[in-house]
């Protein structure tokens, strides 16, 4: 059986400023008002027959959300961002964290951003399609700590009405 949780109407929500590197449009900082829908799949076990927890689906997805909100996103492993003082191939991202100030350049333009308004994330790019993935894989994991009967969790994060990218992550 499938358990259905509706981003908007449960609250699971973000804003966040981000940019996509080298597109044409979306190579500026902008925002977006996020919202993440979450589907899960697995057998009904337990006491309470349930399938998952809705308590514990809406806790953790909001744990990712606050996260995010009120950031910059930084996708530390794009090939077009070069961090002031950082090889991301061989530096950890624990230690860039550690600079008060995150210095990088995209295709010439120099940003200069305190870190506290940062969140350095290990990903290519800040997409829907990245952060769908982003989302599934840590509730699974986080889910699978206390669950033994998932057969998927499936996370879309929307930017906004009308557009989201939703990946599933099999267990
Ligand atoms: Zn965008």
């Amino acid at each position: 059986m499938k358990i259905l949780v509706n981003g908007i109407q449960s609250n699971l929500r973000f804003s966040s400023a981000h940019v996509i590197p080298g597109h044409e449009s979306c190579g500026f900082i902008h925002g977006h008002s996020y919202f993440v829908d979450v589907e899960i799949e697995g057998e009904r076990t337990g006491k309470f027959e349930f399938v998952v927890d809705f308590k514990d689906v809406k806790g953790f997805t909001k744990e990712f959300c606050n996260e995010l909100d009120h950031r910059l996103l930084i996708p530390v492993f794009n090939e077009l961002i070069e961090f002031k003082d950082f090889d991301k191939k061989t530096d950890s991202i624990d230690g860039l964290k550690e600079n008060k100030t995150i210095q990088f350049k995209i295709d010439g333009k120099g940003y200069s951003i305190p870190s506290v308004d940062c969140v350095l994330l290990p990903l290519p790019y800040t997409s829907a399609e990245e952060l769908s993935k982003y989302f599934a894989e840590g509730l699974a994991e986080k889910l699978s700590e206390s669950y033994d009967n998932l057969k998927y969790v499936a996370v879309c994060v929307n930017e906004g009405i009308g557009q989201g990218a939703e990946y599933r992550k099999e267990l």
